[in-house]
């Protein structure tokens, strides 16, 4: 028997140079890829290959344009911690009227790698009631080999740590090849408080 759905708004914001973020298309492109694939994994799972069917759907809350006027270039960010910068930019667009306050803010930033190797960063944050998912995706996280990146980083975002086993979801780097979500894995990510309701 089916979980019963449970859902994730997602907002993205496009930064300077990021990858395919030159028009509309692309970036809306890019962020449905990624919300496609991040579905494929933790909604209806490849449960040909052993993964639970969690049932968490990630939806497209709004796509957001910083591409004239906002740099963040991976390549020049160390990591830990957090990038202040990506932190900054979700600030400022979470200050907005109208942003849902429980919500994950992916930051399409330009490079290919933070000074770590990371293509992805991922984490959470709370103030009061308010709680949110942060997510940093570089240029090389739109390459099809690395295309669950953002699934990955979703799992950091539920509370969840990195796998020794290379087929799962949180194994680092991420299998472009149907990663699997464990019971335990679904178990702790339906209990954020970054899906709506919870
Ligand atoms: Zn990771």
């Amino acid at each position: 028997m089916a979980l019963p759905l449970l859902t994730v708004d997602v907002y993205a914001l496009f930064t300077k140079n990021a990858k395919l973020g030159s028009s509309v298309a692309e970036r809306q492109k890019r962020f449905q890829a990624d919300l496609d694939n991040a579905n494929r994994v933790w909604k209806t799972g490849f449960i040909n290959n052993g993964s639970v069917q969690c049932n968490i759907q990630f939806v497209n809350a709004g796509i957001y344009n910083y591409s004239d006027t906002k740099t963040i270039n991976s390549e020049t960010i160390p990591y830990p911690p957090f990038p202040g910068d990506v932190n900054s930019l979700i600030n400022q667009f979470r200050a907005r009227s109208g942003i849902k306050k429980r919500a994950i803010f992916v930051v399409y930033v330009s490079g290919n790698k933070f000074k770590s190797g990371d293509i992805g960063l991922g984490g959470y944050q709370f103030i009061g009631s308010d709680y949110w998912g942060k997510v940093a995706l570089t240029n090389l996280a739109a390459d099809n080999i690395n295309k669950f990146t953002f699934a990955h980083e979703a799992g950091h975002v539920f509370g969840l740590g990195h796998s020794g086993l290379s087929n799962n979801i949180m194994n680092a780097p991420v299998t472009s090849s149907s990663p699997l979500v464990t019971t335990s894995q679904c178990t702790t990510a339906r209990k954020s408080k970054v899906i709506r309701g919870n």
